[in-house]
């Protein structure tokens, strides 16, 4: 499309102000067609043009081209974006909407003031305490000692936090359980394969990860050790930078990217690895936070970016040992968003399910549909993530099964918090990687 037939003058398309913005040679791909609309759970919920893909996309072309204020209305409709890239994957066109929102966000973040403690809150947490370690564990043993000593029951049952600020509230009860040992204190350690070696890989562990996914971290090492892999856990890593390019704040982001890249760069391994695919997705695409500037980065995270592997797209690329112990259960698979619609991954993880001994795989009727986690989405937009979680929910119950298989922590935990609100105890939730692990330890 050219400039003529949509009368916005080149000046007009770059009416955002300095940064990464949404762009007419990304823009440009959508034809308006409207083949997205029914894959996006917003829409979906709402049935608002206004908080559809294309809508989305014509609000940031007229905020550019200076015919829409970059205000509240506005903003309000990006937030409620869930960043799922759904509409990626149902495009006939090839509109890279990742991009668009992740720029629309980034003009957000530099010039749009967002009121409130909660901002400052959201703000906080994302450049202060994600980013640097020390501050992250110290955060997670005093959650640890609040969650382990008592103190969160007594709370709990006084309703004390609901009548001081419901937000707190939600956000207490949403916070991931604290794991210790922390798997921080694995970071800079070699892990020998089992048997014969056959492969050299990194392990990338995360950043809450450590703290409340540290033993999914273990099995995620014993399982690639267990495949002929020697793993070694880079001791500099630190967070991907993923909650910090969906919120917009890139800079952040490359700074996380930058450490990262240096972490991984002497490792001599084939593959760099992790189990999230929030961070996987992120990790594929650093090259996106350099391609402007900086082409000696930029080189160093194609590098990078070529060597990242979710865990089951690893597994099932190489030859995967199939445990010979069973899990007698019937289970069903809820795609995470950033493995399926941003990395298009998969048969990987139901080709690793179909291999354990004694799980019978039901498949969920709209799994490709967002759980409502995506990031700190369900915090932030709680009342769509609730609605989303429950959609979710009562396809799950439809399946029967007693096991929910997911490759993702943040969609564990939504997951998780779907199940414990409904009551239904007989009911648990587990990463592939963890389902294999139990399979290899009952043989
Ligand atoms: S990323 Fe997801 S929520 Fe956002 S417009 Fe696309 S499908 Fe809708
Ligand atoms: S499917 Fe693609 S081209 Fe069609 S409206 Fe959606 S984003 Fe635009």
């Amino acid at each position: 499309m050219s400039s003529a037939t949509t009368g916005l003058s080149s000046e007009k398309r770059h009416g955002y102000g300095a940064g990464e913005a949404p762009e007419w040679d990304y823009y440009s791909k959508c034809i308006h067609c409207g083949l997205c609309l029914n894959a996006c759970p917003t829409y979906r919920m709402l049935g608002f043009e206004m908080d559809s893909p294309r809508g989305r996309i014509y609000q940031m072309i007229q905020v550019g081209n200076g015919r829409l204020e970059m205000g509240d209305t506005f903003v309000h409709h990006i937030d409620l974006c869930l960043d799922c890239r759904a509409c990626e994957t149902a495009c006939p066109s090839g509109v890279e909407y990742g991009r668009l929102v992740e720029a629309a966000r980034a003009q957000i973040e530099k010039r749009y003031r967002r009121p409130g403690a909660k901002a400052k809150l959201r703000r906080l947490f994302l450049e202060q305490i994600l980013p640097n370690r020390r501050r992250l564990d110290t955060l997670g043993k005093a959650l640890g000692f609040y969650q382990s000593s008592g103190l969160e029951s007594l709370v709990v049952k006084s309703g004390a936090l609901r009548i001081f600020s419901k937000r707190l509230d939600r956000l207490a009860r949403l916070s991931p359980r604290m794991e210790k040992p922390f798997f921080t204190e694995r970071l800079g350690t070699v892990v020998p394969a089992v048997g014969e070696r056959r492969h050299r890989v990194a392990f990338h562990a995360g950043c809450i990860a450590n703290l409340a996914f540290a033993r999914l971290n273990e099995a995620t090492v014993r399982v690639l050790a267990r495949n002929g892999c020697e793993v070694v856990i880079p001791a500099e890593q630190g967070c991907c930078g993923a909650l910090h390019v969906h919120a917009g704040l890139r800079d952040v982001a490359r700074d996380l990217a930058r450490r990262n890249i240096r972490a991984f760069a002497d490792s001599g391994c084939e593959a760099i690895i992790t189990n999230a695919a929030g961070c996987g997705s992120v990790l594929k695409e650093y090259p996106q936070l350099f391609e402007k500037e900086e082409t000696e980065y930029y080189e160093a995270a194609k590098r990078f970016s070529d060597a990242v592997r979710d865990v089951t797209e690893f597994l099932a690329g190489i030859a995967f040992k199939p445990p010979s112990g069973a899990v007698r259960v019937k289970a069903t698979y809820q795609d995470p968003c950033h493995l399926l619609h941003a990395q298009r991954i998969r048969s990987a993880p139901r080709q690793l399910l179909a291999a354990v001994p004694g799980l019978e795989l039901v498949e969920l009727k709209e799994t490709e549909v967002c759980c409502g986690s995506a990031g700190i989405y369900n915090v932030a937009e709680s009342e769509m993530a609730d609605k989303l979680l429950e959609a979710k929910m009562r396809r799950i119950d439809e399946t029967g099964a007693e096991l929910i298989v997911t490759a993702n922590p943040g969609c564990l935990l939504q997951l998780r918090g779907g199940i414990a609100r409904s009551g239904q105890k007989q009911r648990r939730v587990a990463h592939v990687i963890e389902v294999l692990d139990e399979a290899y330890q009952n043989a």
